[in-house]
């Protein structure tokens, strides 16, 4: 959780849209952030609220042709000048040079990653070569560091082994060396424990932290589940129908979150020893293709609902401490009806209490 203040990202108003049969979809609708050197920052929110597509952006891999960063800036600092990723074609060379070697990520499945045919050790022996310009024996001998630095043993002989021969969670480890094998600056993990059982979850996150000290890279958690971040992120960012609802420290989201969707996903979080009913949301992420803009997309499933909220898009309202919200609750004109509504969101600090011990 180390983090020393000095910006390597800075997300402003990032646009990331789709052509698709019915129209247009906006995956990424004006999606502003930051992220410090050696920080670590969790993308949360339900499937379908634009966090993948917008670490495919921050890659500069928006699936082609359909997709397409329009707007908004994604400026990286990692090198001497700072330069804005979304400038750059996503094949050029100065994206290939940046994309596994300074920026690296990790998805849910490493099989999508991992090629079944060569050997663990043949991949990342691979990845060291492309990125790092050493020859075959040297390659060799960093690719058996890595997978004894994620904590596999016998690396020698597990290196010549095939990915169908790991676990699934050797399978993650493989997937990190290979992403750090080049010690990058910045690594995205797309819900790199989902596939896994809790305990196996556990040790990815320990690792990842370990790895983080002791490398001292940047890392953004996107995830849909608010009790992986708890352990791991200093800051949260919280997306829906891509959007950017609330931004804040993780202290702030879990003990004082201010939008009623982070105060649900909070709510639908198991305690241990409680017997009391998960909330689950109702309703579902409203389809984005066409969606007209001039409301807030989150009023159908919200129980603190007001006319406004089906009226007007709700602005960005910042406590200039860093707490972003994007709620009409947080305009002054609708305080009352926020603090009333406060008391009944009292709640989810219990499980906070749990999450971040
Ligand atoms: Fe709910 Fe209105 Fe806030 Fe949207 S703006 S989250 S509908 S209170």
């Amino acid at each position: 959780m180390a983090t020393n203040n000095e910006l390597l990202l800075d997300v402003q108003n990032l646009e990331t849209q789709f052509r698709t049969e019915e129209g247009i979809l906006r995956a990424v609708d004006r999606v502003s952030f930051h992220l410090n050197k050696g920080e670590t920052l969790g993308i949360v929110g339900e499937s379908g609220c634009g966090k993948s597509i917008t670490a495919k952006s921050l890659m500069n891999l928006v699936p082609q042709p359909r997709g397409k960063i329009v707007g908004g800036k994604i400026m990286y600092y990692g090198r001497n000048e700072p330069m804005d990723i979304s400038s750059y074609h996503h094949n050029s060379s100065e994206m290939r040079a940046i994309r596994g070697n300074e920026i690296s990520m990790i998805f849910q499945e490493p099989m999508t990653s991992l090629n079944p045919v060569f050997t663990v050790g043949n991949q990342l022996m691979e990845a060291v070569m492309l990125h790092q310009k050493v020859g075959k024996r040297e390659a060799r001998q960093r690719a058996v560091e890595m997978l004894a630095k994620v904590g596999i043993s016998t690396p020698e002989k597990r290196i010549e082994r095939f990915p169908h021969e790991f676990s699934g969670g050797m399978r993650q480890r493989a997937m990190i060396a290979m992403a750090l094998s080049c010690n990058p600056h910045l690594l995205i993990a797309d819900e790199p424990t989902t596939a896994l059982d809790v305990t196996v979850e556990a040790q990815i996150l320990n690792l990842m932290q370990d790895l983080q000290d002791d490398m001292g890279m940047a890392i953004i958690m996107i995830t849909h589940d608010l009790g992986v971040i708890a352990g791991i992120a200093t800051r949260v960012v919280v997306m829906y129908a891509g959007w950017v609802v609330e931004m804040a420290t993780t202290e702030e989201i879990f003990y004082s979150p201010k939008h009623p969707y982070t105060k649900a996903l909070l709510q639908s979080i198991p305690k241990i020893g409680s017997r009391q009913r998960l909330l689950s949301i109702p309703g579902t992420v409203p389809d984005l293709n066409n969606l007209e803009r001039g409301w807030c997309y989150f009023a159908p499933r919200c129980s603190q609902a007001m006319d406004v909220c089906r009226q007007q898009e709700p602005p960005l309202f910042d406590d200039d401490g860093g707490h972003v919200v994007k709620c009409w609750l947080w305009d002054k004109e609708y305080a009352d009806q926020r603090n009333d509504d406060e008391q009944q969101a009292a709640e989810p600090s219990t499980a906070a209490d749990e999450l971040t011990k």
